[in-house]
């Protein structure tokens, strides 16, 4: 962007930045770094740059560091999970039925508040993270001027230049909000909002069987909501084990939530006091609350983009190298959710750290082949490696080994009457291809497969070593056990 470009915009804050971009202003600073988000991949890349002895700063227009990971997405999300599993007495339902409350009437209130509580602590955490390793930190929103220097622009339309040798963007996503959704942050919310839930609706249609509508939707089903889930495609979740899904399906429709698959909204409407979600079909969906969560798209919009030679695609993506996360402009990387799939926090931190690491000429190991991924429904479910589906479709000889909750001593101290474990193996090598958990405990247990996977190891390592007893991860013993049963066997 010129001067010239600049000049004829009125606005307050664009008329600060052309006096600024006037012949002779020097930048404020210069550094070795400049990260433009605090999500997890900003600040993992700034603390790695920083441990190396570099110049950091870190630009984030938002009120507090950490992203939305902190702010509305992975901890909010979490947290409500937890506190209404704990208010809730979800764990203990399978001893005392399916009545049974630990507490009576829960409001938004009792949810608020713990969430407030952690993310207090959370925010705090990074504060003196970034403090501890002289990380600097300006608040405001940032605007490339070109591909060595930023505009920072804070609420109040003060503008600082600043110059930098290698750029991370790191700007993460915000919710598609479509221009026909009325959107009123009270009947009809996005999954940013529903963070800051007012009271707690009766019934709730949560638009999208992504992973953050299928979280939300049998979060709020625990807290006993009924909840409508519509999704316009025929399936869900789509990239896990179909048989894990089956019985994640099943566990939510025999809860009493209703699922609509192949169910495009036709439009959304506010009658008497509910939203009304009428599908293509011309059923109807009446509920109090409606949750809108069909996607997000990158927050590359204000980044002035052109100005170091960058773009982005129809959902605000930055294209990157998978490798290393640099843009093909050589000194600036993009991270986290702006450069697409996985887009989880877990992955979004590494990606930070292999940046900076690159960014500084630090030679840094081919990434694992496998990472986890975890979806903290209700019940949660993990995986990782290949599904039998991706076994199928890659002709490789297998056979998988089943593990149900239920038939493990910790399970029945549990009261668990739900959750599995699926495994794949090779059936020439004994490799351990994938695992799959649904239930409780899964995104923890999943770590078990993930080192023998990444460590190439064989179902031979679960059926020769001993694990703690009574422990949900017996399922692994058990499960290995079920697979060796039906393998043929390598003559000695
Ligand atoms: C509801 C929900 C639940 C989730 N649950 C999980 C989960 O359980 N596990 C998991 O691993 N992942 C989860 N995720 C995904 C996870 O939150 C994201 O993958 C992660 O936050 C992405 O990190 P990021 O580094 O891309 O930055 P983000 O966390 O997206 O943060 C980007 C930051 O950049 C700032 N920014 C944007 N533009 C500018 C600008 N121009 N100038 C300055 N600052 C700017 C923003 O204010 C923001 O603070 C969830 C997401 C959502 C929405």
């Amino acid at each position: 962007m010129s001067t010239q470009e600049l000049a004829p915009t009125q606005d307050a804050a664009t008329k600060r930045l052309y006096e600024a971009l006037l012949p002779g202003h020097k930048p404020v600073a210069v550094y070795d770094f400049i990260v433009i988000g605090s999500g997890p991949s900003g600040r993992r890349a700034a603390i790695q740059a920083a441990k190396l002895g570099k110049r950091v700063l870190v630009v984030e227009k938002g009120r507090r560091v950490g992203g939305v990971s902190v702010h509305t997405g992975t901890i909010p999300s979490k947290t409500l999970r937890e506190t209404v599993l704990n208010l809730s007495g979800w764990r203990e339902r399978g001893f005392y039925g399916r009545a049974y409350r630990a507490k009576k009437d829960i409001t938004a209130k009792d949810l608020m508040a713990r969430l407030h509580m952690t993310l207090d602590h959370e925010v705090d955490v990074l504060e003196h993270q970034f403090t501890r390793n002289n990380v600097t930190q300006m608040r405001g929103t940032a605007m490339f001027l070109d591909p060595h220097r930023i505009s920072v622009t804070s609420d109040a339309g003060e503008v600082s230049i600043v110059e930098g040798q290698k750029f991370l963007i790191a700007v993460g996503t915000r919710p598609h909000r479509p221009k026909d959704v009325p959107f009123d942050g009270v009947q009809v919310l996005d999954s940013d909002e529903i963070v800051e839930l007012k009271h707690l609706p009766r019934s709730l249609t949560v638009i999208g069987a992504g992973v953050i509508g299928v979280e939300y939707a049998t979060i709020f089903s625990a807290l006993d909501v009924q909840v409508a889930l519509v999704e316009a495609r025929p399936t869900f979740l789509d990239f896990i084990d179909h048989e894990l899904v089956e019985d994640f399906l099943h566990q939510l429709r025999d809860r009493g939530m209703t699922i609509r698959f192949g169910s495009k909204v036709d439009r959304i409407e506010i009658e008497g006091g509910h939203t009304i979600t009428v599908l293509e079909s011309g059923r109807r969906v009446r509920s109090e609350m409606l949750l809108y969560a069909a996607g997000r798209e990158g927050v590359t919009d204000s980044l002035n983009l052109e100005a170091c030679g960058l773009s982005f695609d129809q959902r605000g993506r930055i294209k990157v190298d998978g490798k290393t996360f640099q843009t093909n402009v050589g000194h600036i990387y993009a991270t986290g959710d702006v450069v697409g799939f996985p887009s989880l926090a877990s992955t979004s931190m590494e990606q930070g750290r292999i940046a900076a690491c690159h960014a500084f000429g630090i030679p840094m190991p081919p990434a694992p082949e496998f990472f986890p991924y975890g979806i903290y429904a209700v019940p949660e479910i993990s995986t990782i490696g290949m599904s039998e589906e991706e076994a199928k479709r890659q002709n490789i000889p297998y056979d998988c080994g089943i593990a149900r909750f239920r038939e493990t001593s910790r399970g029945h101290i549990m009261g668990l009457h739900a959750g599995m474990m699926k495994m794949i193996v090779a059936l020439d090598t004994r490799r351990l291809l994938g695992v799959h958990i649904v239930g409780e405990g899964a995104t923890e247990l999943i770590h078990i497969g993930q080192a023998v996977l990444n460590l190439h190891g064989t179902l031979d390592y679960f059926i020769e070593n001993t694990f703690n007893y009574p422990t949900l991860a017996e399922a692994y013993k058990i499960a290995a056990l079920d697979a060796w049963n039906r393998m043929p066997r390598i003559p000695s």
